[in-house]
């Protein structure tokens, strides 16, 4: 059995969570120990769990240690059964995340999947559901599989409540891509989401990207989300080029200035534009994984974050693939699967 230091790299969830999604893949078993070592609540909290509890049932798996706060997990797949699943985070632990999880192995599943999640679905820290539908999931799609993804309402941190389904046409084997060019600019776009908060919060959002990108005002769109579970702000920044989609966030925090959200999302577009990569800090280290499942492709991005570089020290521990990085010209980085 393969044994990972949860604490190693970026020490988060994501080891867990991509442990749990390569050992459903391959089939190999693993211990993951220090789980969270170094976060202030180290160990499972609902989302990790939530996330173990989806590869168990997919993955038909003996689980050990799948309990709230624990630091060890043993995990030992079956067969990946491909289906329809419906998942609740319980608060508003970030549904996508757990989506990361149990998406690679139904990918190359015997048949179709359909799948259900309640909870959060704008959660900082974590991908909006508009990033995974606009930015990952097409990129996926171009290994082979069909995925669609719909909104059915949004859930926000902390009251969550969101809603997303998900259906999922596999391939028999994932094709890689190369991704080194992002060609021109078809559409961009502006997004406030605002839910229980008062609209001058949206206005000065929107004042400040009006003023700082100087894009016309049909750019952007103010979606005041109706019956939501708690209130709710995040801006994104979503840019349509014509080889990659990318999507900017910034999230709405109690006692954080209106203007310092919508800047986040700029900052990170612009250094997405400036650098002229297609593919953005978080894309890159999410669609590591499934270049890595499909054992070849590259792509070109800015400098790998650490969850990056933690996310290609454990692929190289679950798969025989040889991950090269390189530095370019520029402040760019090359990351290449074969
Ligand atoms: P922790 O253990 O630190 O509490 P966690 O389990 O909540 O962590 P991380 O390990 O930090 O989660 O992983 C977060 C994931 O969310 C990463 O894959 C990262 O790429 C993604 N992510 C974070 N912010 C964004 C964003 N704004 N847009 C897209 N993806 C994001």
């Amino acid at each position: 059995m393969l044994t990972i230091d949860g604490s190693f790299g970026e020490g988060g969830g994501q080891i867990l969570r991509s442990s749990l999604a390569l050992a459903m893949v391959t089939g190999r078993a693993f211990r993951i120990e220090k789980i969270r070592a170094g976060r202030k609540k180290p160990g499972l909290m609902r989302q990790h769990l939530t996330a173990v509890q989806a590869a168990t049932r997919i993955a038909l798996a003996e689980v050990v240690g799948a309990e709230i706060g624990s630091t060890t997990v043993e995990f030992r797949p079956g067969a990946v059964r491909p289906g329809e699943y419906s998942f609740a985070v319980g608060t508003a632990g970030s549904t996508t995340l757990v989506l990361q999880t149990i998406l690679p192995a139904l990918l190359t599943a015997s048949g179709p999947s359909r799948l259900s999640f309640e909870g959060g679905t704008h959660n900082p820290f974590a991908p909006p559901f508009d990033f995974l539908a606009k930015a990952f999931i097409p990129l996926v799609n171009r290994m082979g599989p069909r995925v669609s993804a719909t909104l059915e309402r949004p859930g926000f941190y902390p009251a969550g409540g969101g809603k997303f389904s998900l259906t999922i046409e596999p391939s028999g084997k994932l094709a890689g891509f190369e991704l080194m060019k992002r060609g021109e600019i078809l559409r961009r776009q502006g997004r406030i989401l605002l839910a229980d908060l008062p609209g001058h919060v949206a206005e000065r959002e929107l004042d400040l990207l009006k003023n700082k990108t100087g894009w016309d005002d049909t750019f952007f769109s103010v979606e005041r989300v109706q019956g939501s579970r708690g209130p709710g702000n995040v801006v994104m920044i979503e840019i349509e080029a014509e080889h990659v989609t990318e999507v900017f966030t910034g999230f709405g925090e109690v006692g954080r200035p209106a203007e310092a959200v919508a800047t986040h999302a700029l900052q990170a577009c612009r250094q997405w534009l400036d650098a002229d990569v297609p593919v953005g800090v978080y894309l890159a280290d999410q669609i590591l994984l499934p270049l890595a499942i499909a054992g070849r492709g590259s792509y070109l991005t800015l400098p790998l974050s650490r969850h990056s570089t933690t996310h290609i020290d454990l692929v190289r521990q679950f798969l025989e693939v040889r991950v090269a990085v390189e530095g370019m010209e520029g402040g760019r980085w090359m990351v290449r699967i074969e």
